[in-house]
C-alpha cells in the first residue's frame, strides 16, 4: 500500500499511536500537534498531503545542504543500488569506499589522510573520542582520558557523545556519564552579529573585549591544570548549532588549538554541522587555520540523503593504532563504508565542485546576512547573528531550549509556506547553499513577516 492510498487523518492516527518521535514531548505532541505530513521534497521546497508547499528553511535538520531530490544524486543512488547495495568493509573494500576517502583526503584540512567510516554524526563522534583516547592508552599514558568541550557543546546523542555536552536541556542525566569532560567558556559572539539597537561591532574590537579576556584566561587556566589529565580537546568550530546558533571568533579557536597542541592535548573538530561550506568556507575550520588531528564529517557528507558519517585522522593518530593486534582500533559498525552512502558522498563532492557551490553561494549568504540584520530591529527580538548560509534571531521572550516564542514563529511561516522549527527561543535559517535566490528572498520575507505576525 502506497502513502497516498491512506488519508491524512489516519496516517496521523497512526503515527499517534506508534512513532515516538525524536526531540519531542510526546504526550503535547499527541494532544496539540497537528504535524506536518510531508510526502515529497525536491530542491528547496516540501510538499505535504494536501499539496501545499513549504519551504526548508533548515535544510531537514542541516543535512540536505544540496536541497532535496538533486537529479546527480538521485542517479548516483539508483545506479549504485543496482550494482552493490551493501558488503562489510572488514577485510573486504569496494571503489565508492576506497574513492571516497582518497576525494574527502584531497578536499579536507591538510594531514588528514585516514578516513573511517560510521553512519551518522554521534557516531563519527564516538569513533573520533574513542581513537583519541585509544592514543594515549597506546603510549602508555592511559591517565589522559578527560576530554575539553565548549560550554554550550553538542556532538550528538549517543552516551558518549552526550558525555560532552553543555547544554543542559538535552544532557541532564547524562553529561560527564561515560567520558570524563570538562567545559571551557565560550565569548560571546557578537563578531558575527548585534545586540537591538547597536551598531554592529567589528571582530577586531571583540577578540579585545573583557568577555573575550575573561574566556580565554579561564581556559588557559583549565588546561594548564588539567593538562596530564586531559586526552583531547573537541570543538564545533565557530557556530555551535544545538546551543542556539551560537558563534564565536575564529581567534578564540585558533588560540584555544595551539594552548592545547603546546600541552600535546589533541584537537578535534566536529564539522558534523559547520562542514560543507555551511559558515562560508568548506570547513569552518578553515577560518581558523586550524588543521585538526581528527575531523568529523556527516549531515552534509550525503547531502542529506543517507546516514552516512567519516571520522578523518592524522598520522600521528592513526599510527598509534599500528604495531601488535592489541593496539589496533577494534571499533565498526554493521554499515561501516556502505556503498550507497559512500557513492552518494562521492557525488556530493563532485558536485560542490562542478557547480562551486560555496563560491556561488557567497551572494546568498549576503543577503542572509542582511536580512537578519534588519530582523534585528524587530521590537521582540533580542538580538541577531549571521555567519555563512546561517541567519538567526534570538527573541526577548527567552525561555530556553523550552521556550514557546519560536514555536509562535514557527506556526506563522507554515502558514506562509515555509518550514522553520526554532532551537527554543531562537529562530534561524540554514537553507540549502544551492536555493534560489527568489526562493531565498521569499524565505527571509516569511521569516521577517513571520516574526512580526508572532511577536
Ligand atoms: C547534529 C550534530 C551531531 C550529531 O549528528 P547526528 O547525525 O544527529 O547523530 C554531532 N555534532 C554536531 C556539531 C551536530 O550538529
Amino acid at each position: 500500500m502506497s502513502h497516498d492510498n491512506v488519508p491524512r487523518s489516519d496516517l496521523v492516527a497512526l503515527d499517534k499511536r506508534h512513532v515516538w518521535h525524536p526531540y519531542t514531548s510526546m504526550g503535547r505532541y499527541r494532544d496539540q500537534t497537528d504535524p506536518l505530513v510531508v510526502v515529497r521534497a525536491a530542491g528547496s521546497r516540501l510538499w505535504d498531503a494536501d499539496g501545499k508547499s513549504y519551504l526548508d528553511g533548515n535544510s531537514s535538520w542541516w543535512v540536505a545542504v544540496l536541497g532535496h531530490g538533486h537529479p546527480r544524486l538521485v542517479s548516483a543512488l539508483t545506479e549504485q543500488a543496482r550494482s552493490l547495495a551493501h558488503v562489510s568493509l572488514a577485510g573486504t573494500t569496494h571503489e565508492p569506499a576506497v574513492r571516497l576517502a582518497e576525494e574527502l583526503v584531497r578536499v579536507a584540512p591538510a594531514g588528514l589522510e585516514h578516513v573511517f567510516y560510521s553512519d551518522d554524526g554521534s557516531t563519527a563522534v564516538e569513533a573520533a573520542l574513542k581513537m583519541a583516547l585509544g592514543v594515549w592508552r597506546n603510549e602508555g599514558q592511559p591517565e589522559r582520558r578527560r576530554i575539553v568541550a565548549l560550554e554550550g557543546a553538542f556532538h550528538g546523542d549517543t552516551l558518549g557523545a552526550a558525555s560532552l555536552g553543555g547544554l543542559e536541556v538535552f544532557h541532564r542525566g547524562w553529561s560527564g556519564g561515560v567520558v570524563e569532560c570538562v567545559h571551557a567558556p565560550v565569548p560571546d559572539g557578537e563578531v558575527h552579529g548585534g545586540v537591538r539597537g547597536e551598531d554592529e561591532r567589528d571582530g577586531r574590537s571583540d577578540a579585545r573585549s573583557e568577555g573575550y579576556r575573561r574566556a580565554f584566561d579561564a581556559m588557559h587556566e583549565l588546561v594548564d591544570a588539567g593538562a596530564a589529565s586531559i586526552a583531547a580537546v573537541i570543538v564545533e568550530p565557530l557556530l555551535q548549532g544545538a546551543a542556539g546558533m551560537r558563534t564565536y571568533p575564529a581567534r578564540y579557536l585558533t588560540e584555544l588549538a595551539a594552548h592545547c597542541r603546546a600541552h600535546g592535548i589533541l584537537v578535534i573538530a566536529d564539522e558534523v554541522f559547520t562542514g560543507y561550506g555551511r559558515t562560508g568556507t568548506m570547513w569552518a575550520c578553515e577560518q581558523a587555520q586550524l588543521t585538526p588531528d581528527i575531523l568529523c564529517l556527516a549531515k552534509g557528507l550525503s547531502g542529506g540523503m543517507l546516514p552516512m558519517a567519516a571520522t578523518l585522522a592524522n598520522e600521528r593518530v592513526f599510527g598509534a593504532f599500528l604495531g601488535e593486534p592489541e593496539r589496533a582500533f577494534w571499533h565498526g559498525h554493521s554499515f561501516t563504508g556502505n556503498p550507497l552512502g559512500a557513492r552518494v558522498a562521492r557525488e556530493v563532492l563532485a558536485i560542490y565542485r562542478d557547480e562551486r557551490i560555496v563560491e556561488q553561494a557567497q551572494p546568498k549568504m549576503r543577503r542572509i546576512r542582511q536580512a537578519f540584520k534588519a530582523m534585528g530591529a524587530i521590537p521582540g527580538v533580542l538580538r541577531w547573528r549571521a555567519l555563512g548560509m546561517m541567519g538567526c534571531v534570538e527573541l526577548a521572550s527567552a525561555g530556553g531550549y523550552l521556550g514557546r516564542g519560536g514555536w509562535r514563529v514557527y506556526d506563522e511561516a507554515r502558514a506562509r509556506g515555509a518550514y522553520l522549527r526554532p532551537l527554543g527561543d531562537t529562530v534561524y535559517v540554514a537553507p540549502p547553499l544551492n536555493i534560489a535566490d527568489d526562493e531565498l528572498d521569499e524565505l527571509l520575507a516569511i521569516v521577517a513577516a513571520s516574526l512580526r505576525a508572532a511577536l
